[in-house]
């Protein structure tokens, strides 16, 4: 079945030293980490400082973003080439805050997923609907609208790589979390989706994570539900003993939901 996957982002948040800090202190509070993955997505400047603290640990190293060329005449961008080099295993793809910010399209989206599979780098493919399209009814429509865009043109065999995020954006870093219930109701529709993109076995064993002010307090009701394998975990990652406390979590809660 799906191990669940813990994922830490901290945006631009941290010196290089407060990042081999924190980063430190989450390798040495999950030595052994049973039946999760973890993963951390620091700033990019440190990322090779986070490299060398997991170096020889069972977290990972991920980004936040990446260019989809593998080098160019792309100012102040950072290619999956470069990415690898310093470690990286994942790279978060389509997060709410570029597409809003930075204007990220579906379809630079969709060259980064298909980049990252070329580079060997799991994407991590974020999803997820505002607080308008929700109220509109138009959960389903965006996410799905999203999810074909990012995976145009991918093959079965390259969707089975990916890892898929719902985030709904009227959750992210809001404190307002999206139930356990309304989480699972989309992670099953996506999960279709893909059973659809690419056949019912891929879909059945790509993780699906929710995203949306998880801290330690709600993170055993979410991964208690079948349907979602994992967190991606923002302003709570930034706290050792948070994070910890929800990755252990995510890990309980999942061998117990999904029957490991
Ligand atoms: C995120 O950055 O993807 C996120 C979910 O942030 P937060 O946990 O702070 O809501």
């Amino acid at each position: 079945m799906r191990t669940p996957l813990c994922v830490g982002n901290w945006k631009m948040q941290g010196t290089i030293a407060e990042g081999r800090a924190l980063a430190t202190a989450i390798r040495d509070g999950l030595k052994r980490p049973r039946g999760v993955d973890v993963v951390i997505c620091p700033p990019f400047t440190a990322l090779a400082a986070v490299n060398e603290v997991l170096s020889g640990s069972p977290l990972r190293l991920g980004a936040q973003n990446c260019h989809w060329e593998a080098a160019g005449a792309h100012t102040g961008e950072i290619s999956l080439p470069m990415l690898v080099e310093v470690g990286c295993r994942y790279v978060l793809a389509g997060h709410s805050e570029r597409r809003r910010e930075m204007c990220e399209t579906d379809d630079q989206i969709n060259r980064k997923v298909q980049a990252a599979l070329v580079h060997g780098v799991t994407p991590i493919l974020c999803v997820g609907e505002t607080a308008d399209e929700r109220r509109q009814g138009l959960t389903f429509t965006t996410i799905e609208g999203q999810l074909r865009a990012g995976l145009a043109g991918l093959t079965p065999d390259a969707i089975a790589r990916i890892v898929l995020a719902y985030e709904p954006v009227w959750a992210i870093g809001t404190g307002i979390n999206a139930t356990p219930a309304q989480a699972a109701e989309v992670h099953g529709y996506l999960r279709g989706l893909l059973s659809e993109l690419s056949s019912k076995d891929a879909a059945g064993a790509i993780r699906i994570l929710y995203g949306g002010s998880v801290k330690a307090e709600n993170a055993d009701a979410l991964a208690a539900e079948p349907e979602i394998d994992g967190v991606l975990v923002g302003g709570a990652s930034l706290n050792p003993g948070g994070f910890i406390a929800i990755a252990k979590k995510t890990a309980r809660a999942g061998a117990t939901g999904k029957g490991e």
